[in-house]
């Protein structure tokens, strides 16, 4: 209770994936206060301008309400059985892997895992991906070839205990701003903490740096192969530690081979960044979406892991690499097998033991044995017809996919699409033939993993408006219609979790990394109660660190380095398009502002879409401050209004992500990158792309 005398309910911000901790009170009028939750690991109290805004975003004006069938409201009846009735066909006319499902890091892990259940166990095709695939994809990737799972190995508490923290491609200040006053708040304690940032733009972030280099877009790799030079030869590699590590010697010999030009660096900048990594043994690097956005992104993520391996500075206190993720599951995704190409529990789908496994547990009648369609070639599947059935859940792809327009079209083209969300006002809402009304944040129960893999519970203190309703209750509700009744009769959250814990028993049995077994006898009052919880959970084990040990998940239980080279962003500047744009979040909003959108304050931090241009390059091509200008690429144009500055590189330009056409028409900054992607990860190149600028 506070001093209010109602009483308050723990929860977590539905935003990034630093997971903070929220106390809310409803005021029973629709109205809730939110302060932070001084006893959530995560964030001890603090809260950043938008947790602290979440009470303003609540409002139920202009919330879906009621399904609808081709803009018709219908009842939940017939809009449930149009929706089984449709995949059903379209399977059996062409196959399961003709239907699709899109969702995303906002569910919850419990509606992801009867999603991934339903689609990969029960229809049988692997065809779920996550927006997810846009924001870290690449981290996945690098885990897995590295250590055998996609394992972070540290904890927050790393980057407090660390005496060197680089940050690569991280905003933190504005993206996972918590964590950054943790930083921050470390750095005011020790000054000794060094803070190296490395980026292309010179971020809020680089306050609190003692060193940034402005590296040229995409030149990471040339970095951190230098890096991995210098470490050897500087005397910092760890030999003892490389007895638990394959590929150290053609990782090196690749290394070796001079790339720094490409950085665009001050070699004597350079030099200072080793020789601070070189000499502090306490180091954590954090990386995340400058590092995963790219057509070079897995080996982008390995090259750090390169130089953690070598040096034996992993899963140590104040040691260690450290994937921040962008949305509040997006780890929760990986874990319960959102992506297309993983099973539950990391587990693997090429793997048929691991299949089978699944598939026994879940008494499925078939099992998908081959990775399904990535976002990219998902869309694209859907524009050319192959994807005749197609659901969307808490995300919007028109705006937010590369090549957005297209995959705008491909949508609008499909023969039946279902979308699941809060409002329709949506660009992707407005394409759905079946709407469905889904409870929001604050509306429903589940649970999140955040960044650095503590579970934690969301909890309903709202009252959902009209006849919306969970995901989870949704889609077993389609798997039940569907035939698959047994399968599908979850009551509550707390059932699927439970189920979800004890699949994981089968993952550890396997020597998986992901095991929380331990919680798969929980009960109703313990699931409602769990506090805060990192994993792994087991008999013999709760949270800490990974790979200390020099344990690893590969078949011969070492790491792997890998031997890397330089590949530089697929797109190449020319007199065509001389410019290489960057695109990414602001401070204030989220997503395409769904939410964030309905609070003033956030609205007022920057109310419209900009281009960050240097002073240079906006006198050559005559550009004035806060003027209109022609964004074009070889796919889309975009009307931004200038931001002269020279926190960003010469040839370089800068452009955030969140605006759709309802708040700012014709700015969707996506609808100019190409669908370029990672050819490991399959992520998209959100931050190479090349334009052409021209007054407007
Ligand atoms: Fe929410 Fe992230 Fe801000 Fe924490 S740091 S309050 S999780 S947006």
């Amino acid at each position: 209770m506070d001093g209010a005398g109602l009483p308050e309910t723990r929860s977590t911000c539905p935003y990034c994936g630093v997971g903070c901790g929220v106390l809310l009170r409803a005021d029973g009028q629709g109205g809730l206060t939110v302060r932070g939750d001084p006893d959530h690991p995560a964030n001890k109290g603090r809260l950043c301008s938008k947790g602290l805004a979440l009470g303003e975003t609540t409002s139920t004006e202009g919330r879906l309400r009621h399904p609808s069938i081709n803009g018709q409201e219908a009842t939940w009846d017939t809009a449930l059985q149009t929706v089984a009735d449709r995949f059903s066909q379209a399977i059996r006319d062409h196959g399961p892997d003709s239907v699709a499902f899109y969702v995303s890091g906002q569910m919850l892990t419990e509606d992801y895992y009867v999603a991934n259940k339903l689609m990969k166990g029960f229809i049988g095709s692997a065809n779920i991906d996550t927006n997810s695939r846009l924001c870290m994809a690449s981290t996945v990737a690098g885990h897995r070839r590295a250590f055998g799972t996609d394992t972070v190995p540290g904890t927050y508490e790393d980057l407090e205990q660390a005496d060197l923290v680089v940050l690569v491609g991280s905003n933190l200040a504005w993206c996972h701003p918590v964590l950054y006053q943790r930083l921050a708040a470390a750095k005011k304690q020790r000054p000794d903490l060094k803070v190296v940032v490395i980026d292309p733009r010179r971020t809020a972030t680089c306050d609190l740096a003692d060193l940034h280099l402005q590296l040229r877009a995409g030149s990471d790799v040339a970095l951190f192969n230098g890096l991995l030079t210098a470490l050897s030869e500087g005397g910092a590699v760890d030999y003892a530690y490389l007895s638990h590590v394959d590929g150290f010697d053609t990782a090196l010999v690749a290394a070796s081979v001079d790339r720094m030009n490409e950085t665009g660096l001050d070699r004597r900048d350079i030099q200072t960044f080793f020789n601070l990594f070189l000499r502090t043994n306490r180091t954590v690097t954090v990386f995340s979406q400058g590092v995963n956005q790219s057509s070079a992104g897995a080996d982008k993520v390995n090259a750090i892991l390169n130089c953690h391996l070598a040096t034996g500075r992993i899963g140590r206190p104040g040691m260690g690499p450290f994937s921040v993720t962008g949305q509040p599951n997006a780890m929760g995704g990986r874990e319960v097998g959102g992506l297309a190409n993983m099973l539950a529990c990391h587990l693997e789908i090429e793997n048929p033991d691991h299949r089978q496994a699944v598939r026994t547990f879940w008494d499925a009648p078939v099992m998908a044995d081959h990775a399904g369609l990535k976002a990219v070639d998902l869309f694209r599947a859907v524009g050319q017809g192959q994807i005749k059935a197609l659901w969307i859940i808490h995300t919007n792809p028109a705006v937010t996919m590369p090549d957005a327009d297209a995959v705008r079209d491909a949508i609008k083209g499909c023969d039946f699409t279902v979308v699941s969300d809060i409002t329709g006002a949506t660009d992707t809402a407005r394409l759905a033939h079946v709407l469905l009304p889904a409870a929001a944040w604050g509306e429903k129960d589940g649970t999140v993993t955040n960044s650095d893999r503590t579970i934690s519970r969301q909890r309903a203190v709202l009252s959902p408006p009209g006849h919306a309703r969970p995901d989870w209750d949704i889609l077993s509700e389609v798997g039940r219609r569907m035939g698959w009744h047994k399968a599908f009769d979850y009551e509550t959250p707390a059932e699927i979790f439970r189920e979800y814990a004890a699949l994981s028993h089968i993952a550890g049995q396997f020597d998986r990394d992901f095991d929380i077994s331990a919680l798969s006898d929980l009960s109703d009052h313990g699931y409602e109660t769990l506090p805060p919880t990192r994993w792994p959970v087991t008999a013999t084990r709760q949270g800490g660190r990974f790979f200390a040990d020099g344990q690893f998940y590969t078949p011969n239980g070492k790491a792997q380095m890998l031997a890397l080279q330089y590949r530089p962003p697929a797109a190449k500047t020319g007199p065509r398009y001389p410019f290489r744009l960057n695109t990414g979040r602001i401070r204030d909003q989220w997503h395409t502002m769904t939410r964030t959108a309905l609070s003033p304050r956030l609205s007022a931090h920057l109310a419209e879409p900009f281009l960050e241009i240097h002073p240079d390059d906006a006198a050559r091509t005559g550009l004035g401050p806060a003027s209109l200008v022609r964004v074009t690429s070889p796919v889309g144009t975009a009307i931004l209004r200038t931001l002269i500055t020279d926190r960003v590189r010469k040839g370089e330009v800068f452009a955030p992500m969140h605006w759709t056409s309802d708040t700012a028409p014709s700015a969707q900054i996506d609808a100019v990158v190409p669908d370029v992607v990672d050819p490991v990860s399959g992520q998209p190149e959100s931050k190479a792309a090349v334009v052409a600028l021209s007054p407007y």
